[in-house]
């Protein structure tokens, strides 16, 4: 689904280049759940910027279903992000004036369609992520786990074919940490909705098919859960 062909990423103009990502090579199946794990500084939000086109890479090249999205122009790196790609934050970035179901509908408004035929499939995300009776409510009136359903419900409603997942555990405790990380867990199952997730958790990371860990922009270790450890 997601190739990764020897990705490298030098970023300029500090007084030395920055080698933060150094020929990677990563391939991820439709349907998997893949941890990217690693060092401060080990280049980890400079490979999901990569790979959710946001950033493009100083050389090598990121195909998505085959096709080089790599070196697209910025305006069709956006389009093709809006339409392929999801995004989750630490700090679940929703608008503070808008209600959780008006968050949830946005990124359908920002790609042109009318929410109206849409409210179903806002109902059907936000009942399997546990917030429908929030429906109504702004994000200040919600706690960091709902807060970060409602990023998870508006990161899915253009079911993306991956979603980006940049520390979503960060700023929770570790008991709703875990609810969200059993939310990701069941997508990933149920829907076979393909994740790639940055952590610093290792709890979180366990919940993952596959972890990636990264050291100096290389990767070091991959590991697959299922085959290589007893399930957590
Ligand atoms: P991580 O997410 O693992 O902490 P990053 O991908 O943020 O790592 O950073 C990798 C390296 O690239 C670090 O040395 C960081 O300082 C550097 N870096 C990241 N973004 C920039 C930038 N915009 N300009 C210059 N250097 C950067
Ligand atoms: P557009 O170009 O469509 O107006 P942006 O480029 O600002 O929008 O953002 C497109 C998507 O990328 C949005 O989902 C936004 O939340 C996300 N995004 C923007 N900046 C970052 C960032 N630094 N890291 C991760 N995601 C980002």
């Amino acid at each position: 689904m997601l190739n990764a062909v020897k990705l490298s990423k030098i970023y300029e103009g500090g007084k030395h280049p920055v080698h933060a990502l150094v020929e990677v090579d990563l391939s991820v199946e439709e349907g998997e759940f893949v941890a990217v794990m690693g060092p401060s500084g080990s280049g980890k939000s400079t490979l999901l910027h990569l790979l959710g086109g946001l950033d493009s890479p100083s050389s090598g090249a990121i195909l998505l279903e085959g096709k080089v999205v790599s070196s697209l122009s910025d305006k069709e790196a956006t389009l093709l992000r809006r339409r392929n790609i999801g995004f989750v934050f630490q700090f679940y970035n929703l608008l503070p004036t808008l209600s959780a179901e008006e968050n949830i509908l946005l990124p359908l408004l920002i790609d042109g369609k009318k929410p109206k035929g849409h409210e179903k499939e806002m109902e059907d995300l936000m009942e399997k992520v546990g917030i429908l009776d929030r429906r109504s409510h702004r994000p200040s009136e919600l706690s960091g786990g709902e807060q970060q359903r409602v990023s998870l419900a508006r990161a899915l409603i253009t079911k993306p074919k991956i979603l980006l997942a940049d520390e979503p555990t960060g700023n929770l405790d570790s008991k709703t940490g875990s609810q969200v990380m059993e939310l990701l867990a069941l997508l990933s199952e149920e829907m076979k909705q393909t994740i790639i997730m940055v952590t610093h958790d290792p709890k979180a990371a366990s919940y993952a098919d596959r972890l990636v860990y990264l050291v100096d922009g290389k990767i070091r270790t991959e590991l697959h859960f299922e085959k290589d450890l007893p399930v957590p």
